[in-house]
């Protein structure tokens, strides 16, 4: 059953919400205030979270951006209840960050529809978190596949770990000492010329793409976006 945090303090309004998805089989928590919607929002982990704009204390919008700023609550969706053209560009705009608004006054009937899109659409969300994109380069983590342009790009389990290391730590700079220690392991007894050894192996397997990894004379690689 999918827990729907409702954060509203209009206390008839909250009720019928949490009335209308009950009904529809979700699993309804309500919060009448932003500190205390915060709070639950750490505490149950919903899947989704329905925020009046307008609340007394903490405004919706400042809710918003701090459940958003989180990583604990981060990918928690969350519909904004807003009044007519209150600031709804905003809203679901980058400062605010919500990821859909309804605006009052709704019928229950349009409100459950899109609590259904949205709880579909982060659904689908997920998986595409495993794909790492930087310029013509694509890393499916989840089939451990890698393609330039579009081409797949045979690798050894040690490249694609040693790209992968690059990759997820893209703009910062690695030791070759971090690098022998992450992708070979820690009892490995090596040379860090195995690093340099297979970075150029690497670069010249991904092509024009290979140039994203640089050299940082005396001490490592890192990756960096065309
Ligand atoms: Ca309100």
């Amino acid at each position: 059953m999918q827990t729907v945090l409702v954060i509203e303090d209009e206390k008839d309004l909250g009720e019928l919400i949490v009335f209308h998805l009950e009904k529809e089989g979700f699993h309804p928590l309500l919060a009448c205030d932003g500190t205390s919607g915060l709070h639950e929002a750490r505490r149950s982990k919903p899947d989704l979270i329905l925020l009046d704009l307008m609340l007394p204390g903490i405004m919706g919008t400042e809710v918003c951006r701090l459940l958003k700023g989180s990583e604990e609550t981060a990918s928690i969706p969350v519909i904004m209840l807003t009044a007519k053209g209150e600031e709804i560009d905003r809203v679901v705009g980058f400062e605010v960050g919500a990821d859909d608004y309804v605006v009052k006054p709704f019928s229950s009937r349009e409100l459950m529809l899109r609590v259904r899109a949205v709880l579909r659409r982060s659904g689908e969300q997920a998986p595409k978190a495993s794909i790492l994109t930087m310029g013509e380069l694509v890393i499916d983590t989840e089939r451990h596949m890698v393609t330039v342009s579009g081409e797949e790009v045979l690798l050894t389990s040690t490249e694609y770990k040693l790209l992968m290391n690059l990759a997820q730590r893209a703009g910062r700079v690695q030791s070759r000492e971090t690098l022998l220690q992450s992708v070979w392991g820690y009892n490995y007894f090596g040379d860090t010329r195995t690093v340099d050894t297979h970075i150029t192996r690497l670069r010249t397997k991904l092509g024009e793409a290979g140039e994203m990894i640089k050299t940082i004379r005396g001490f490592g690689y890192k990756m960096e976006q065309p």
